[in-house]
């Protein structure tokens, strides 16, 4: 063959592409391609560790199978989105907890959770297991796995974490909002245990043995580091962001904790409300609860009454929020790969847990392709993205499954994961 020729075709062949990959360079600015985000956001595995669904239809019922005009997740939004998987929070209250309602709120949680999938069995399916999640993908539906957020339901007795473990609860945030039997809590100035409870020393061993991932999302920081010296097994923060880029909010992680959870082989799933995010959030929110809790004194009202709930509304309008960006959320990500590697980073939204307070351009769980572009105009390679969409929480869930079977609790998958019929 005339090689001049080869090289003449070989030339045609490439020149096309050539303009066609300048163009598309040309056309994002470097910001990433829309048009390549949404495919992505169709191919990859999208695992979203911490959405508050059970709470929000235990306030109000609504069909998720269907568009809803509340919140920020339903079946339509999820699939816009590209989401595969959305660990359904089983969320108790710490008030809740307090008044010994615990358990019988986490059953029911757990119940209407078996009810979306049960009336839309098209459309979703409960996962029990890593196995499950992959081959619900594979359907084209919405895996449901579950976590619960915030111990009180164990009670101080494993036969409760078995019980809640049979149920299909795959992780568990030791404490919430206040310090409970298990664990201090990072909004607690109550440090009650230092740490970790008696109790939850030891329920670090069991939760291993059983195959629940250990949840250190609104743990205290000597809690968080007591996990990490006490469990064999990779640990996740569901939902937790960067305190650097919020300096004194305890509820985010400082980024000795972010290396050490990366060391840990544990994943950070950065969470996307404002205060979250930015000070200028956390400070907005304070000036809030500050002018609302004077309100509230000056008329001699309680905290849940209407006219104060009244008043924030007011207050609000009258003060416009100050939204995070999309770029602030990247700046935690771009950091939390930098701290701990791409490996032990990934996506933990708390939608439907953070009410109107999600940043522009990550409203609903529609918009996980905005993730994406956004991840790629930072550099992201797309195996890099695949492993903060999914991949890391996958392998750390699965670790976690291969230790408590060497232990003898071989993953419990859930019949549901096979195909509808
Ligand atoms: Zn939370």
């Amino acid at each position: 063959m005339n090689s001049l020729k080869g090289k003449a075709r070989a030339l045609m062949v490439i020149a096309p592409v050539l303009a066609l990959a300048q163009a598309a360079l040309a056309q994002d600015g470097g910001t990433g391609s829309a048009d390549r985000a949404e495919q992505l956001a169709r191919e990859l595995l999208i695992v979203d560790t911490h959405i508050d669904v059970p709470y929000r239809l235990h306030r109000t019922w609504q069909d998720v199978s269907k568009p809803t005009a509340d919140g920020d997740f339903d079946h339509p939004r999820a699939q816009a989105g590209g989401l595969d998987a959305a660990f359904m929070s089983i969320y108790i209250p710490a008030a809740i907890d307090a008044e010994g309602g615990a358990a019988a709120l986490a059953d029911k949680l757990i119940d209407s959770v078996e009810r979306i999938a049960r009336n839309a069995p098209d459309k979703f399916a409960l996962a029990t297991c890593a196995d499950d999640l992959m081959a619900i993908k594979a359907t084209g539906r919405v895996a449901l796995p579950l976590g619960m957020e915030n111990g009180g339901p164990i009670g101080g007795d494993f036969a409760n974490l078995r019980h809640f473990h049979e149920r299909g609860i795959r992780y568990v945030t030791l404490a919430h909002s206040r310090s409970n039997h298990i664990s201090d809590s990072s909004y607690d100035s109550f440090k009650r245990w230092q740490g970790l409870s008696p109790f939850g020393k030891r329920l670090v061993a069991e939760m291993n043995g059983l195959g629940t991932m250990i949840d250190v999302s609104h743990l205290s920081d000597q809690a968080f580091w007591q996990v990490i010296e006490l469990s064999r097994a990779p640990v996740i923060a569901s939902h937790s962001s960067l305190r650097h880029f919020t300096p004194g909010f305890e509820r985010n992680m400082s980024d000795e904790m972010v290396a050490a959870l990366g060391r840990n082989g544990g994943v950070i799933q950065i969470s996307f409300g404002s205060v979250f995010l930015t000070p200028t959030a956390i400070a907005y929110s304070a000036g809030q609860r500050k002018a609302a809790m004077g309100f509230a004194f000056n008329r001699q009202l309680n905290e849940g009454d209407a006219r104060v709930a009244e008043f924030m509304a007011q207050y609000r309008s009258a003060n416009p929020y100050p939204y995070a960006t999309l770029d602030d959320a990247l700046n935690h990500f771009d950091r939390a790969v930098a701290l701990a590697g791409i490996e032990a980073v990934g996506v933990g939204s708390d939608y439907d847990g953070v009410g109107d307070s999600l940043p522009v351009g990550l409203k609903d769980a529609s918009t996980y392709p905005n993730l994406i572009q956004g991840l790629l105009g930072r550099g992201y390679s797309e195996q890099d993205i695949a492993k903060i969409l999914g991949g890391n929480v996958m392998r750390a869930w699965r670790a976690v499954e291969a230790l408590a079977e060497s232990n003898g609790n071989p993953p419990q998958c859930s019949a549901a994961a096979a195909p509808a019929a």
